[in-house]
C-alpha cells in the first residue's frame, strides 16, 4: 500500500462517521444512498434513506412502487428527477439484469440517473473494484493537495485528478473511496479546513503554502434566471384546495398550486379564467423566493375563493393535503 493510501485509509478507519449505508455492501442500498447523496449532505440524508429502504427494501419494490408513494418518500430531498430515474432504472434492472445491479462500468453508465461518479462509486464501494470515484468533495481535497490552479469545474481538471488517483488507489477500495469523500466532507471543508488533523497534510500543497482559501479555483458561475410568479392558494365553495399535478421535466409528478408566470395580477387572473378557474375573491399575503439550480422563482402569493370548471386540476380536502407530494417551492408556502 502506498504512503498516501495508507495514511488515508488508516485515518478513515479510525474517524469515519457511523452512517447507515456504511453498514452494508448490498449494491442496491449503496446505489440508493449514492443517488440521495448527490445533492444533499450525509446527515440530512440519513432519515430519508432509512425511511426509503424500509418502505422499498429491494430493487423489485422500487420497480413496482406507485409514483405518488415514491415522490412522498422523496419529499424534502428535492431534485425529483432523481426519484423518477431511480424507478426507471429499477425497472430496467429487473427486466434486463434479473434484479441484480450490474457490476461493470459499461453496464452501469447506460442506466438512467447513473453518471460517471455514481457508477464508479457503486463499483468501488459495493463491488470493491479498483475504480476512482470523483465527486465535489474529492475534487476539493485533491485540488488543494496537488495545488491545482485551474477551474475545478473543467472536465480536464477532473480527468487529471482521476488519472492521478488511479495510480494511488489501493485495496480496500471501499475505504479509499469513502475515505477521500469523508475527508472532503469533514476536515477539508469549503471554508476553514481543519488541516491540523488531516492525514495527508505533510504533502498538501495548499496547506504547506497557506493557500487553502484560494484553492479550489472556480470561475464565476452564470447568473440564475429569475422568474416572477403569481401563485394562488384557492378554495372552491366547498372549501377544497385546488392543486395541479405537474408534467413538465422540472417538477414532473409533483403537485403545485395554480400559478402564472407574470408580474401582473390581473393578467394572471385572466389566464386562470382561460384555464377554467374563475377567481371570486382574492387577497395577497406575502412573497416567497425559491432557488433551483439554474432558476429563481419569486412568488407573489394570493389566497382566495374560486369556481372550477377544469379537469386538469384536483380538489383536495385540507386535511388530506399531506398525502400529496408537493414541490418544495410550494411546500414552504403551505407551512
Ligand atoms: S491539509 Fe488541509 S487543505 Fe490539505 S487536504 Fe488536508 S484538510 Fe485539505
Amino acid at each position: 500500500m502506498n504512503h498516501f493510501s495508507n495514511k488515508l485509509i488508516k485515518w478513515f478507519e479510525m474517524n469515519k462517521r457511523n452512517l447507515p449505508w456504511r453498514n452494508t455492501d448490498d449494491p442496491y442500498l449503496i446505489w440508493i444512498s449514492e443517488v440521495m447523496l448527490q445533492q444533499t449532505q450525509a446527515v440530512t440524508v440519513i432519515p430519508y434513506y432509512e425511511r426509503f429502504i424500509k418502505a422499498l427494501p429491494t430493487v423489485y419494490d422500487l420497480a413496482n412502487v406507485e409514483d405518488d408513494t415514491l415522490y412522498k418518500l422523496w419529499e424534502g430531498l428535492g431534485y425529483y428527477s432523481r426519484a423518477k430515474n431511480l424507478k426507471e432504472t429499477a425497472l430496467t434492472i429487473v427486466e434486463k439484469y434479473q434484479g441484480k445491479i450490474p457490476s461493470t462500468y459499461q453496464d452501469l453508465i447506460k442506466l438512467k440517473g447513473i453518471g460517471d461518479y455514481t457508477a464508479s462509486a457503486i463499483l468501488s464501494i459495493a463491488f470493491e473494484k479498483l475504480t476512482v470515484a470523483v465527486d465535489g468533495n474529492v475534487l476539493r481535497v485533491m485540488s488543494r493537495y496537488l495545488g491545482i490552479k485551474e477551474d475545478i469545474n473543467l472536465p480536464e481538471t477532473k480527468n487529471y485528478i482521476k488519472l492521478y488517483l488511479s495510480d494511488l488507489i489501493d485495496h480496500p477500495t471501499r475505504s479509499f473511496t469513502e475515505g477521500l469523500i469523508e475527508l472532503g466532507a469533514t476536515l477539508c471543508s469549503k471554508t476553514k479546513p481543519n488541516c491540523l488533523g488531516c492525514p495527508i497534510k505533510e504533502n498538501c500543497f495548499a496547506y504547506n503554502n497557506s493557500v487553502t482559501d484560494l484553492i479550489p479555483y472556480k470561475s464565476k458561475a452564470k447568473d440564475k434566471k429569475e422568474i416572477i410568479m403569481q401563485t394562488f392558494i384557492l378554495k372552491d365553495l366547498k372549501g377544497r384546495l385546488l392543486l395541479k399535478r405537474q408534467t413538465e421535466t422540472l417538477l414532473n409528478g409533483l403537485y403545485l398550486y395554480p400559478q402564472v408566470n407574470s408580474e401582473n395580477l390581473n393578467y394572471a387572473i385572466d389566464e386562470l379564467d382561460s384555464m377554467g378557474i374563475q377567481v371570486l375573491n382574492i387577497h395577497k399575503t406575502k412573497s416567497y423566493k425559491h432557488v433551483f439550480t439554474h432558476l429563481v422563482w419569486h412568488m407573489d402569493v394570493h389566497f382566495g375563493l374560486c369556481e372550477v370548471n377544469s379537469g386538469e386540476y384536483v380538489l383536495v380536502e385540507e386535511q388530506s393535503l399531506h398525502l400529496y407530494p408537493m414541490a418544495s417551492a410550494h411546500k414552504k408556502i403551505k407551512k
